[in-house]
C-alpha cells in the first residue's frame, strides 16, 4: 500500500447501532436509511451487514433509483423505499419492474401512477408538508391525490419528514397538523428519522426511518453518540508523513494563518480535503496522535494537514514521528466532536469521504 490514508468500517458497530434504532423503535418497522452511498459507509456493504441480521430492516431507503436497481440486482428482496420519488414518468417501468416503493408529493406524480399502470400491491408513500416546507401536499392535494389513487394502490403509506426534531422546537407542532390533515385516515404512518426515534417515542409512526444513528453520528448537539449507546462505524485514518520543528515567529501552511509563538513541532499527515476532510476546520480541530489527542494547525490543504505535537506523548513515552498513526475521526474521536469543530454535522463528514481513500471493512 501507497499512501497511508483508510478508512475503516466497523459493520459490527453498524448491527449494533440498527440494535439500537431497534430498541427504541418498539414495534414499529424500520426502513434502514442507506442513501448517499450509506452516508459515505458504502451501500452493498451496509445493506449485505443488515440484511443478514437476524432481526434485520424491513426495508431500505434510499434517494438513487440506479443503486436501488444495484441492490435488487445484487438479489435484495427486502421492500426498498424512494425517499425523493421519482422525477419523470419514463422512470416508473423500472420501479415497477424492481418493486421500488416511490414517495409521491406533487400531484402530477400521482397522474403519472395511473398512466403507468402502477401495480395495486406495489405500496405508495404519500408525503405531507407539515412544515419542513420542502416536498409535500397540503391538505388540498393530499385530498386529490388519496382519491385518485382509491382502489388503485391497496397500501398508501402517510408519512412526513420533521424539520426539528433535534432542536428546541421538536415535533409536536408538526404532528398537530399532521393529526389535522390525516384525521380519519386509517393508513399506516412514517415519520421518524433517527432524531425523533430516539427523543420523541410519541412521534415514531408505524414506519421510522432511522438513518445517521445506524452510522454511528449524534443528530443532538448536546448528547454524544456514545451516551446514546452508539459506536462509530466509519474510522479514518492515516499518518505522520513529515515533522517540523517550527521557530517563534514561523507561520505553517496556505494564508499563513497559523503562527508558533514559541519553538513547536509540527506533524503533516497524509488527509487533506480532497479525501474528504473538512476544509473548514479551523486551527484546534480534535485529532488523535497515537490515541493522545491534540490539535491541527494551520489550514488544511488538498493532500494534508498539520497537527500540533508539541509535549505531546505518545506510546511508551515516546514522541509521535514519521509513520506514527493519526485518527481524523471514528474510534476514540467522535466525528460528531470533528464536525463541530469544522461547523458541519457528522452527515456532512460522512458523506463526504472520497473515493480515493481506501476502504476495508472489519466485521
Ligand atoms: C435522510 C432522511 C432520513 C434519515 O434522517 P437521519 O437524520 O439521518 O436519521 C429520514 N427521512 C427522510 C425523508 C430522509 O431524507
Amino acid at each position: 500500500m501507497s499512501r497511508p490514508i483508510r478508512a475503516t468500517i466497523d459493520l459490527s458497530a453498524l448491527r449494533n447501532n440498527f440494535g439500537v434504532a431497534r430498541r427504541h423503535a418498539g414495534p414499529a418497522r424500520l426502513w434502514a436509511v442507506v442513501k448517499a452511498n450509506a452516508y459515505g459507509h458504502g451501500l452493498t456493504r451496509a445493506v449485505a451487514a443488515l440484511a443478514d441480521l437476524a432481526e434485520a430492516p424491513d426495508g431500505f431507503a434510499l434517494i438513487e433509483l440506479e443503486r436501488a436497481i444495484d441492490l435488487r440486482e445484487n438479489g435484495l428482496r427486502l421492500p426498498i423505499l424512494l425517499l425523493e420519488g421519482f422525477y419523470r414518468a419514463d422512470e416508473l417501468p423500472l420501479l415497477i419492474r424492481h418493486r421500488l416503493i416511490p414517495v409521491v408529493h406533487r400531484l402530477d406524480q400521482v397522474r403519472m401512477l395511473l398512466d403507468a399502470g402502477w401495480p395495486a400491491d406495489l405500496p405508495v408513500y404519500l408525503k405531507l408538508n407539515t412544515g419542513m416546507n420542502r416536498l409535500g401536499f397540503n391538505v388540498a392535494g393530499l385530498a386529490v391525490a388519496r382519491q385518485a389513487l382509491a382502489g388503485k394502490v391497496a397500501n398508501l403509506v402517510l408519512m412526513t419528514h420533521f424539520a426539528d426534531a433535534d432542536g428546541p422546537r421538536g415535533v409536536d407542532w408538526q404532528l398537530a397538523r399532521f393529526a389535522a390533515m390525516t384525521a380519519g385516515m386509517t393508513d399506516a404512518r412514517s415519520l421518524a428519522n433517527s432524531a425523533a426515534l430516539l427523543h420523541h417515542p410519541h412521534a415514531i409512526g408505524d414506519w421510522a426511518r432511522p438513518g445517521i444513528m445506524l452510522y454511528g453520528g449524534s443528530p443532538f448537539a448536546d448528547q454524544t453518540a456514545d451516551q446514546l449507546g452508539l459506536q462509530p462505524v466509519m474510522t479514518l485514518q492515516s499518518e505522520i508523513i513529515a515533522v517540523q520543528e517550527l521557530a517563534p515567529g514561523e507561520s505553517i501552511g496556505y494564508g499563513c494563518t497559523f503562527t508558533a509563538d514559541r519553538p513547536m513541532r509540527v506533524g503533516v499527515v497524509a488527509c487533506g480535503y480532497a479525501d474528504g476532510y473538512p476544509r473548514h476546520a479551523p486551527t484546534g480541530t480534535p485529532v488523535l496522535v497515537d490515541d493522545q489527542k491534540t490539535r491541527t494547525l494551520g489550514r488544511v490543504s488538498m493532500d494534508k494537514l498539520c497537527v500540533d505535537l508539541t509535549g505531546l506523548k505518545v506510546g511508551a513515552g515516546g514522541t509521535a514521528t514519521i509513520g506514527t498513526r493519526v485518527t481524523l475521526w471514528g474510534r476514540g474521536l467522535p466525528a460528531d466532536a470533528v464536525a463541530a469543530a469544522a461547523g458541519t454535522i457528522s452527515y456532512e463528514l460522512f458523506c463526504a469521504l472520497a473515493s480515493r481513500v481506501p476502504v476495508t471493512e472489519k466485521r
